[in-house]
């Protein structure tokens, strides 16, 4: 008798390769594997994820066309206009061979918005897809206006103006905006309107957790006519082996391990944000003087000019001794979950604000660029649970800043604000808005 195969749901993920999307995507890929999806992460070979880290998927390398000088120059709205030019033959290819291997099976998509050429082949070969979204809403709401005012010429705008609020949206203020400095107005406005354009797909799923972003969500909702499903933090829903693409020094564990309850300040600037020789300087003496311990990330060439450390003022190691711990790249989520971790002065992407937040962990918020600028905004103002540095680095600025997040009394209010919200998001997750949320997304995908 004629053995029968078994037929299976496939989910294919379309990651954006970039540190802070692969990670919200795999860690959904995790999550849905363990509702009985198969699935399969259809990748750029730029930036492609370890694919040992998860035996339980199927990673299929798609051809992304990149060339050496693009990626070199690190213009991210040219290299994901690039990515999305180039990359929508391969995948259709990919999806279609995916279809003739496993006849039985039925396959839907799910893609981060910013690779939105696979919603084009979604449509075209008649597979239902769902967009992930990986940014916060508000910065999604903030992004609208950056594009009526860039319609209307209005960037860049006088200094002057740089303080002023904006018009429905605060408390942001013109220079919060999210605008990217990395290409062209126009570029810049090509990608978002591709990003903002009304989707074809069946729902949309935000990395974010509705009692965090109340208003927006509101706002969002009256315009979006497909279900959004908000199932943040998703790091916390699944915890996902490593998605890192940089190797995670695990030994700073164990100099945390040896650190007293809440007093460590972890330092990170994410995957992509860099910083000159100056500013350099100033966070070590400032660090340093603080006398508070730290954990700080020097992400390799993420000081201008530098391979790494070697830019560090000199004297600097000799006075931190033991109280200093500086890495590499970081098991960050491990980090922030550390008894000895109290503070976190980060640039403030939203998968470290996220982090953060679910850790109960108040933060000094250094933006660097784009969505940063209204996360560190959020975080000081809405929630109150960080305070945010605005002026040029200043080690005496620095120095008391740690000390007021992590010690003395004017910071009370903030430190005791994050746990609440930290105590807020759990509940989302056990039985709340998160949890019903992934339910219903379960039985949207089990009905396609
Ligand atoms: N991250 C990490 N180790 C580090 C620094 C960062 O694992 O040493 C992770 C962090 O946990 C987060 C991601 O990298 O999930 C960075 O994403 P985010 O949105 O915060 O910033 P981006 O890198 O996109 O600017």
């Amino acid at each position: 008798m004629e053995k029968k195969t078994q037929s299976c749901k496939r989910l294919v993920l379309v990651p954006c390769p970039y540190q802070g999307h692969i990670n919200p995507m795999l860690q959904l890929g995790t999550f849905l594997h363990s509702r009985g999806f198969s699935i399969t992460i259809v990748h750029t070979h730029f930036n492609s994820p370890n694919p040992s880290n998860h035996p339980e998927f199927t990673f299929l390398p798609i051809p992304d066309g990149l060339t050496e000088h693009e990626i070199l120059s690190g213009n991210l709205v040219a290299i994901l206009l690039a990515l999305n030019a180039n990359c929508k033959a391969s995948f259709q290819q990919c999806l279609t061979q995916l279809m003739e291997q496993e006849p039985q099976n039925s396959i839907s998509i799910i893609y981060d918005d910013i690779m939105y050429f696979s919603e084009a082949v979604a449509n075209y070969l008649n597979i239902p897809s769902i967009v992930l979204r990986t940014v916060s809403i508000t910065n999604f709401v903030a992004r609208s206006t950056v594009l009526q005012l860039l319609s209307k010429g209005s960037f860049p705008f006088p200094e002057s103006m740089s303080r002023n609020p904006v018009p429905d949206l605060d408390p942001l203020r013109f220079k919060d905006l999210p605008i990217s400095n990395f290409d062209t107005y126009e570029n810049y406005s090509k990608l978002v309107v591709n990003l903002h354009k009304v989707r074809t797909s069946a729902a949309v799923i935000w990395n974010t957790v509705d009692c965090l972003e109340q208003s927006s969500l509101a706002q969002i909702q009256q315009q979006c006519q497909v279900p959004i499903f908000t199932i943040g933090p998703l790091h916390k829903i699944a915890t996902a082996a490593s998605t890192s693409l940089l190797e995670e020094d695990i030994g700073c564990i164990t100099w945390l391990d040896k650190q007293s309850h809440n007093s460590v300040i972890y330092v990170s600037l994410g995957s992509v944000a860099s910083i000159s020789e100056k500013e350099l300087a100033e966070m070590a003496w400032g660090l340093a003087n603080s006398k508070q311990p730290f954990l700080w990330v020097i992400r390799p060439g993420s000081i201008c000019g530098s391979d790494w450390i070697e830019l560090l003022p000199q004297g600097f190691i000799e006075a931190i001794r033991e109280r200093g711990c500086i890495v590499k790249w970081a098991p960050q989520r491990q980090v922030l979950a550390h008894d000895a971790v109290g503070g976190f002065w980060s640039h403030c992407g939203w998968n470290s604000t996220l982090e953060s937040l679910s850790e109960g962990v108040p933060m000094i918020c250094r933006p660097c660029f784009s969505d940063q600028k209204v996360h560190a905004r959020y975080v000081s103002q809405v929630c109150k649970t960080g305070l945010q540095l605005e002026n040029e680095l200043e080690r005496g600025e620095i120095e008391r800043a740690v000390r007021k997040l992590m010690v003395d009394d004017d910071g009370k209010g903030m430190r005791e604000r994050a746990k609440e919200l930290k105590e807020k998001i759990e509940v989302s997750m056990k039985g709340g808005s998160s949890y019903h949320c992934l339910n219903e997304l379960v039985e949207l995908i089990r009905s396609f």
